[in-house]
């Protein structure tokens, strides 16, 4: 049975909070960091940040512990996910600083199937859902379409033309830009915005988005050395539309699902950033602040959203304002070593929230 967290709404804003274990090479150490009352549900939703003797407390939605599994963590969101079915624009993002957890909690791990992250688990349950709606007369279309932001600039993870590399002479922020143009957004008869010519696949099961996924991962990595170091540095975003038709009563439904696995959140001090790294680090700086200040302006009614001050919030605008749903994971690290970033990190969310 499936818990009703998401749905008794107070607002359309979530925020859960999900510590990872501490990893096998990082100190466990005496000194804890963060603590979280485990024992009863009442009070899953707290957590004490400890740096140099203070405690700085905060309260969440929802609050993970290192044991939450995947699978528990999806429990959480299923309905939210599900509510995409039935013509609600949803986004899920992922926050935090880099080696958080943020990949682990939205694509999971490839190596046991407990392992997988929400974005295949929504995926499987969405497709399995879609088919049993059949029996009451619906039809549904898929549309599956994946880009990542880097430098304030849109690139296409499923354009065809990635595979012939990347021409590396034209630049855009100083991106190299593949095929014949860069993606802009631009704005459609209703005022949405789009991105012209970006690859948009119509998508029939869970494993067909699979492979798409996997060739996303693929795009990503070409025209960067380091696959990590390019992964932390760009927002990856993950779309699905969803179309459906009921048959016998004609009614028509439009939802969308927006997974989102952020850049890093570190601070520029921490990655000693120069030259390039240092105008990486100045536009996630800036898109990060700006999706706060979206989802902060949004939580609070207020009548002006400064959408358009960066890309990310532009392209996702039509699914953040009105009835649409946003959850915010904010990941931390137990590390004593990233105590400092932790605290960012929940203030962070803690302000949307
Ligand atoms: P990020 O995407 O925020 O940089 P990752 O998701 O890559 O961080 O996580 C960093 C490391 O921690 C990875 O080795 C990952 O497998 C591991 N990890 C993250 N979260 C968990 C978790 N909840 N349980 C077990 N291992 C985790
Ligand atoms: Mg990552």
């Amino acid at each position: 049975k499936l818990h009703n967290t998401i749905l008794e709404l107070k607002g359309n804003i979530r925020v859960f909070c999900r510590v990872r274990p501490l990893l096998s090479d990082e100190s466990s150490g005496t000194d804890m960091v963060v603590s979280y009352p485990t024992s009863t549900e009442a009070l899953d939703r707290g957590i004490d940040l400890i740096q140099s003797g203070q405690k700085y407390p905060f309260t969440f939605d929802k609050v993970f512990n290192h044991e939450a599994s995947q699978h528990d963590v999806f429990i959480e969101i299923s309905q939210l996910v599900q509510s995409a079915l039935d013509g609600y624009k949803v986004c899920i993002f992922a926050y935090g600083q880099t080696g958080s957890g943020k990949t682990y909690t939205m694509m999971g791990r490839p190596d046991a199937p407990e392992l997988k992250g929400l974005i295949p688990r929504s995926l499987e349950q969405i497709f399995q859902i879609s088919q049993s709606l059949k029996d009451q007369g619906w039809k549904y279309k898929m549309q599956a379409s994946i880009l990542e932001i880097y430098n304030d600039t849109v690139r296409d993870l499923l354009s065809s033309n990635r595979s012939s590399g990347i021409d590396s002479s034209r630049t855009e922020n100083g991106v190299p830009v593949s095929g014949k143009h860069p993606y802009t957004i631009k704005l459609d008869v209703n005022g949405n915005p789009y991105v012209p010519d970006l690859t948009i696949v119509d998508v029939c099961s869970a494993t067909e988005i699979s492979s798409l996924l996997q060739q996303a991962a693929q795009s990503r990595s070409v025209g960067s050395t380091q696959m990590n170091e390019h992964s932390s540095r760009s927002h990856f975003v993950f779309t699905l539309r969803i179309s459906g038709i009921n048959e016998r009563t004609e009614q028509e439904v439009q939802g969308v699902l927006n997974l989102i696995d952020l850049a890093g959140s570190e601070r520029l001090s921490r990655s000693g950033a120069t030259g390039d790294r240092l105008k990486e680090a100045q536009y996630i700086n800036k898109s990060l602040s700006c999706l706060s200040d979206v989802i902060f302006a949004l939580a609070k009614k207020e009548e002006h959203v400064p959408f358009r001050n960066s890309k990310l919030t532009h392209l996702l605008q039509p699914c953040l304002g009105g009835d649409s749903k946003t959850l915010m994971f904010v990941n931390i690290s137990p590390d004593p070593s990233s105590t400092g970033e932790s605290l960012c990190s929940l203030r962070f969310a803690a302000r949307v929230n």
